[in-house]
């Protein structure tokens, strides 16, 4: 870690009663159960083993950290945590290029790094500072709101989420605002010209229950266009319960059905969507308790580290300053988060929980290829074009 190391103080930190270490002795015998569960799986199927076996040595490799690249956005989106909670004002972005290099250097060689997830801000405005990561890091990951295009040259192998509120109008509705204040429209055409058969480019479609008739058409244009799309939720940041949905089963059925139409174009398996929208799985709900996705080196996690639920090994955001430790992944609001990169995480450690049944084993290791085939630097990725077909007749 670097030697001066603030915290960041954004956060609201629930902390249920059950915070409490586990006994070695059940951690011990837990495992072991583990262990007898997969044998017992893998001597029916020895298939499912070798998916297993190749999605978990991937995804071991994987040691991966956030950075916000700056606190500048060449859009102000409604429903931005980054903004409505005033992350761009905790901090002042570092800009020298070569104190960037050095934290840098100090992330991969000495916190052991190797896959970067950049965001801001809007890290596309600064394209240097991109470079430095690619040059880096063995795998990098953006996220952009495709206003402002990344050039292939340079970028060859840098996998990029591309941020979707709503789908049809309300996408401009809610994010075709200037930092001004004043609106413009297309920025979801634009994002799509500016990405037209890049297989780079996955776009991240927060949908909601206010746009459940636009998520058809929203994600057939993007197969159209050649790329592919991820689910996530639109959280009404702002309101009292940002994950409120009162017609959370029309948005999940219409969210299913339109995967079942684009299987290959919406990488989000079934089960990861079902879970997104209710913040539910088969045995618990999703919140601070579970939630990987916290940073291991921010002192406010002392307790849930403790707790003997999985978090992400060594990662940690870090803040434009290069200095403060952020909270978690987001916005560090618990209350209703269904942070998509977060509910993946918590899936990914849980697969413990999936053992019950060959069945469940096998949604498991779906989820997993699912999660890693976003990625173009990837082995599970895979390659996509408007030609490809898909099961609407
Ligand atoms: S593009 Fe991203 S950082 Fe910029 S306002 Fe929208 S959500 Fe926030
Ligand atoms: S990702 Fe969501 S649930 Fe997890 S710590 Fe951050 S705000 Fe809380």
């Amino acid at each position: 870690m670097n030697s001066i190391v603030d915290f960041s103080s954004i956060h609201f930190t629930p902390k249920p009663a059950s915070m409490t270490k586990p006994p070695k002795a059940a951690y011990r015998s837990r495992k072991l159960w583990v262990l007898e569960k997969l044998k017992e799986h893998f001597a029916s199927d020895p298939a499912l083993k070798a998916r297993f076996d190749a999605v978990t040595t991937f995804s071991r490799q994987i040691r991966v950290s956030e950075y916000h690249l700056t606190n500048a956005c060449n859009i102000r989106c409604e429903g931005c945590w980054f903004y409505e909670f005033g992350h761009d004002k905790e901090t002042r972005e570092e800009k020298d290029i070569s104190t960037l290099s050095n934290f840098l250097d100090t992330e991969v060689k000495t916190r052991k790094i190797n896959s970067a997830l950049v965001i801001g801000g809007e890290p596309a405005m600064f394209l240097e500072r991109l470079s430095l990561y690619q040059a880096k890091m063995r795998f990098l990951t953006v996220s952009s709101n495709g206003l402002k295009p990344i050039p292939l040259k340079g970028f060859e192998n840098l996998a990029i989420g591309l941020s979707l509120f709503g789908g049809g109008p309300l996408d401009d509705q809610l994010r075709a605002i200037k930092p001004s204040g004043k609106r413009f429209e297309g920025l979801f055409d634009k994002a799509l010209d500016n990405y037209k058969d890049d297989t780079r480019a996955v776009f991240i479609y927060a949908i909601t229950e206010d746009g459940i008739d636009y998520i058809e058409d929203t994600v057939e244009k993007i197969h159209r266009n050649g790329n592919q799309v991820s689910f996530n939720f639109y959280s009404k940041y702002g309101t009292r319960e940002p994950s409120a949905v009162k017609h959370r089963a029309a948005l999940t059925t219409e969210a299913l059905r339109v995967k079942a139409l684009y299987q290959d174009t919406v990488i989000s398996p079934p089960y990861f969507i079902k879970t997104m929208i209710s913040g539910q799985s088969h045995w618990d709900s999703f919140g601070y308790k579970n939630c990987p996705s916290i940073s291991v080196d921010h002192p406010a996690h002392q307790d849930r580290l403790r707790n003997g639920m999985p978090s992400l090994p060594l990662f940690n955001t870090w803040s434009a300053d290069l200095k403060t430790i952020k909270f978690c992944c987001t916005s560090g609001h618990c209350l209703g988060c269904r942070d998509s990169q977060a509910v993946s995480s918590w899936l990914l450690v849980s697969m413990s929980q999936f053992l019950e049944t060959p069945h469940q084993l096998q949604t498991w290791v779906e989820i997993a290829e699912s999660y890693w085939s976003q990625f173009i630097w990837s082995p599970f990725f895979k390659h996509k074009s408007s030609s490809d077909s898909t099961n609407i007749h």
